[in-house]
C-alpha cells in the first residue's frame, strides 16, 4: 500500500448527533498531518456518483455543535451490487481519493469490508448510531445525546402524567437491543422497562401496576424499546392494561425521529473528536478494516468483521437496579 495522500470520509446509514463532530475531526486530523480530504456526500450513492467536495481544516468551522450530518447520509442499493461498487471505485481513484473513512452502522460497514475485499481499498469505521448496538465499542456515536434528550422528554411526560394520575406507556428506539430503553428508564425513574433481550411478562407488569397504586403512586411510566419481547406493541400494551386495570388512565406517547436530532452532548463531541483522530491515523500507519471505539474509556480498534458479527450486550445489573428503584 503507498502513502496515503488523500482520504475520503463520509456518513452512512441512519445519521445521529455527532457524525459532524466526526467529520470535523477527520477533516482537522488530516489538515494536521498535511494530507488532503475530501467530503463524500450522500453515502455510499454520493461515492458513486462522484459527489465529492475538496474539505480543509476551516470547512468544517462551527459544525461541533451541529445534529445531523452536512454531508447528508443516505441508503445505496446500488452499491449492494459489484458494478456501483467497481463506480464507486473509478470516481474514488479519478478524486486520486487513497482511503476513507465511513461513519455508520453496521451495514455501512458491511459495505466497506466488501470494498476493501474486491479493491483492496484501505477503509476505516466509525460507529455512528443512536441505537449503541455495536460490539468493540462501549458508546457509539450519538447513543449519549439521545439518552439526554429522552430522558429530557420523560421528565416532560412526567409532569403531566402526575397532574392526571395517569400511566404512560413511552415508546423509545431499539428494535433490536435495549440500551435506550433501560438506560433511560433507570434515569427517568420508569416504574417498568421493556426491552427485546427480556421477557419479563404481561402478568408481572400488571402486578407491578397494581403495586404502584396500592403505595400511592401519583403517575407511572412504562417504557417500550420498539421490539419489546412482550410482543405487543405500545398501543396494544395499553388496550391490555384499560381491560385488566381499569382504575388506570392510560396515555401512550411515541418518540420517534425527534430521538435522533440535537446537539451532542460533550460526550458525543469528545468522543467524536476521539475517533476522527485515531480512525485517520491507523489509515496513516497503514491499517485498514478497523472500526474506532471505546473500551474501558480508552480508544481502541476491532476488526470490522467483528463489530458487524458481534452483539453488544445489555447491561443486566439495570435491570436489577430499576427493580429496586420502583420498590
Ligand atoms: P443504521 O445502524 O442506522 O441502520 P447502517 O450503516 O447499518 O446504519 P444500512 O442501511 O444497513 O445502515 O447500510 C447503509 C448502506 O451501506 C446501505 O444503504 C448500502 O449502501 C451499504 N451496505 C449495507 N450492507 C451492504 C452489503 N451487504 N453490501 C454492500 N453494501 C452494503
Amino acid at each position: 500500500m503507498g502513502k496515503i495522500k488523500k482520504i475520503g470520509v463520509m456518513t452512512s446509514g441512519g445519521d445521529s448527533p455527532g457524525m459532524n463532530a466526526a467529520i470535523r475531526s477527520v477533516v482537522r486530523t488530516c489538515a494536521f498531518y498535511k494530507i488532503e480530504c475530501a467530503g463524500i456526500y450522500r453515502g455510499y450513492q454520493g461515492m458513486i456518483e462522484g459527489d465529492f467536495i475538496e474539505l480543509n481544516a476551516r470547512s468544517v468551522k462551527g459544525i461541533i455543535n451541529k445534529g445531523g450530518t452536512f454531508l447528508k447520509s443516505a441508503r445505496s442499493k446500488e452499491f449492494m451490487t459489484k458494478e456501483g461498487r467497481q463506480k464507486a471505485y473509478d470516481q474514488l481513484k479519478k478524486a486520486n481519493i487513497d482511503a476513507f473513512v465511513v461513519i455508520g452502522g453496521d451495514g455501512s460497514f458491511t459495505g466497506a469490508l466488501i470494498f476493501n475485499q474486491e479493491f483492496g481499498f484501505p477503509v476505516m469505521g466509525i460507529p455512528g448510531t443512536i441505537d449503541n448496538d455495536i460490539e468493540g465499542t462501549s458508546h457509539t456515536l450519538g447513543y449519549d445525546t439521545t439518552l439526554n434528550t429522552v430522558v429530557d422528554v420523560i421528565d416532560k411526560i412526567r409532569d403531566t402524567a402526575s397532574s392526571h394520575n395517569r400511566l404512560f406507556f413511552v415508546e423509545v428506539m431499539g428494535r433490536d437491543v435495549g440500551h435506550i430503553a433501560l438506560n433511560v428508564g433507570v434515569g427517568a425513574g420508569a416504574e417498568e422497562i421493556l426491552i427485546p433481550e427480556e421477557d419479563l411478562g404481561l402478568e408481572r407488569l400488571l402486578e407491578s401496576l397494581r403495586r404502584s397504586k396500592q403505595s400511592g403512586k401519583s403517575s407511572s411510566i412504562v417504557i417500550v424499546a420498539e421490539g419489546d419481547k412482550t410482543g405487543k406493541n405500545v398501543f396494544e400494551l395499553k388496550d391490555y392494561v384499560n381491560e385488566h386495570l381499569p382504575e388506570y388512565e392510560v396515555r401512550v406517547s411515541v418518540l420517534g425521529h425527534m430521538q435522533r436530532g440535537g446537539s451532542p452532548s460533550c460526550f458525543d463531541r469528545v468522543l467524536a473528536s476521539r475517533m476522527g483522530v485515531s480512525a485517520v491515523e491507523s489509515l496513516i500507519d497503514g491499517k485498514s478494516n478497523l472500526m474506532v471505539g471505546l473500551i474501558s474509556d480508552k480508544i481502541a480498534v476491532t476488526p470490522l468483521e467483528k463489530a458487524i458479527k458481534g452483539q453488544s450486550k445489555i447491561n443486566k445489573e439495570l435491570i436489577r437496579v430499576s427493580d429496586i428503584m420502583s420498590v
